[in-house]
């Protein structure tokens, strides 16, 4: 299939052949058409696969061929988890516009307010936003959505995990009517929180799947590494740096703290590093960003801020240096690299602080990890089962496979096995567990 086939507007494919994409990925052949047809839709597919044109080239292309529900309110409204995310989507939402009368406008938390308002009173057809501040505008009636025909959520579980919900039901609220159609994405959306979000937002969606979130992706190679403590941890991490051949690491830590003590120990190591954390004010983090997708920087050391959605070509590498508290984070924390058909290498080092932490990823990845070591940099931890569990400390060896405490595929509502492979209108496992985390980075 070429992106003429899919009947698009002729400026759209002069957008996409400006890109020089040749033809559209596999989410995009399936999505788009599944888009056009006016369905609210549940999209999923692996880190870098394409499901943000998936969205905007339909969306545009509806905004284009359909007349206006309201001739004042916004038509399009995009939500993403972080702000760095929310700029990214606009920055490709303005290829699209450009040679077209669609309008668009960046709603972000940490930017002016009033200079917000004002770009607001222009009315413009499509926001790309953070839910906290687009709630913001909305109770500010700075902003109408009621005549909104498409609302698109990007990463939505993370909004979930984020403890949006509450700003996505008043937005869901303000702009309630028959004929909105709503748009999930995500790579990982096969978890039972995510039922509250499409149960509330979505009416008679339709699934769009392309491997499950639990699915090895095929152009990243993953490795784990026992470490004993922080300073093993730190010299596997020089060792790394001085061995890999990295064109751009993201480091991700488990704290602000050790991001910003991380990024000091590369610099003195004498590699470029930046840290990005939700401490920095807006100016600081969008100058960390343009820095390191311009290559000006070799290193970024972050927290999940920065897990999600973000499309940086150049990363050849991604490290653990801590273990994310949420499995799917995983997933989406190592396909920072390998997007677009790059290949690119995941590492982690699980310390026994990451025990706990790695049981999860196991449980949500449905297969046991493999470790590997360093020549002179062994760990004496081998792993060990974690407090909660009754029978006596398990020692294992190094590179010997383990299998996971809890790898069985749960059964979907209906009782049917998941399938692996592709699948539509598809249940879910729901692995990850229930968790509200106060919303910082929005
Ligand atoms: P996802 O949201 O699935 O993680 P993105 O939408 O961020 O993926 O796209 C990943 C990368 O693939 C981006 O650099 C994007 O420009 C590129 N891309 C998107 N569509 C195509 C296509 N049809 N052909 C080639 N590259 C594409
Ligand atoms: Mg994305």
């Amino acid at each position: 299939m070429v992106f003429q086939d899919l009947g698009l507007d002729p400026r759209l494919l002069r957008s996409v052949q400006h890109l020089g994409f040749a033809k559209p990925t596999d989410i995009q052949q399936e999505a788009i058409p599944a888009v056009l047809v006016g369905r609210d839709l549940i999209v999923s597919s692996k880190t870098g696969s394409g499901k943000t044109l998936a969205y905007l080239l339909p969306m545009m292309q509806r905004l284009l061929k359909s007349k206006p529900l309201s001739k004042q309110d916004a038509r399009a409204l995009i939500l993403a988890p972080t702000r760095e995310l929310a700029k990214q989507v606009y920055a490709q939402l303005r290829l699209f516009i450009a040679n077209t009368p669609v309008t668009g406008a960046l709603i972000v938390g940490g930017e002016n307010f009033n200079d917000q308002e004002k770009l607001l009173k222009r009315q413009p057809h499509i926001i790309v936003a953070t839910p906290g501040r687009f709630l913001d505008h909305l109770e500010h009636k700075s902003v109408y959505i009621q005549g909104l025909e498409l609302l698109i959520l990007d990463e939505a579980d993370r909004m979930l995990d984020l403890g949006f919900m509450p700003q996505l039901n008043a937005i869901n609220k303000a702009a309630d009517h028959r004929l909105r159609q709503t748009l999930m994405f995500s790579a990982t959306l096969d978890h039972a929180e995510v039922d509250e979000l499409t149960l509330s937002l979505l009416k008679n969606p339709f699934r769009v799947a392309l491997g499950a979130g639990h699915e090895q992706h095929s152009d990243i190679a993953q490795h784990f590494m026992f470490a004993d403590h922080l300073t093993h941890k730190e010299a596997l991490l020089k060792h790394t740096l001085q061995h890999a051949a990295i064109k751009q690491l993201i480091i991700f830590t488990a704290t602000r703290d050790d991001a910003e003590r991380l990024a000091t120990l590369c610099t003195d190591l004498g590699f470029s590093a930046m840290g990005l954390s939700a401490r920095l004010n807006q100016g600081q983090r969008n100058s960390v960003m343009q820095q390191f997708a311009a290559g000006k920087y070799q290193v970024l050391v972050t927290t999940d801020l920065a897990s999600r959605g973000l499309d940086l070509l150049q990363v050849s590498h991604v490290l653990n240096f801590d273990l994310p508290k949420h499995a799917e984070e995983y997933v989406h924390r190592i396909g920072r690299t390998g997007r677009a058909g790059a290949k690119g290498t995941a590492l982690s080092f699980v310390g026994p602080k990451d025990w706990a932490a790695l049981q999860k990823i196991e449980a949500f990845l449905r297969r046991p990890v493999t470790f590997s070591s360093i020549s002179g940099l062994e760990a004496r931890f081998k792993g060990e089962i974690a407090p909660a569990v009754s029978s006596p400390a398990q020692v294992t060896a190094a590179t010997t496979t383990r299998k996971p405490s809890h790898t069985k595929p749960k059964k979907t509502p209906q009782g049917a096995t998941k399938p692996a492979k592709r699948f539509f209108e598809g249940g879910d496992d729901g692995t990850a567990p229930v968790r509200r985390k106060k919303n910082d980075v929005n």
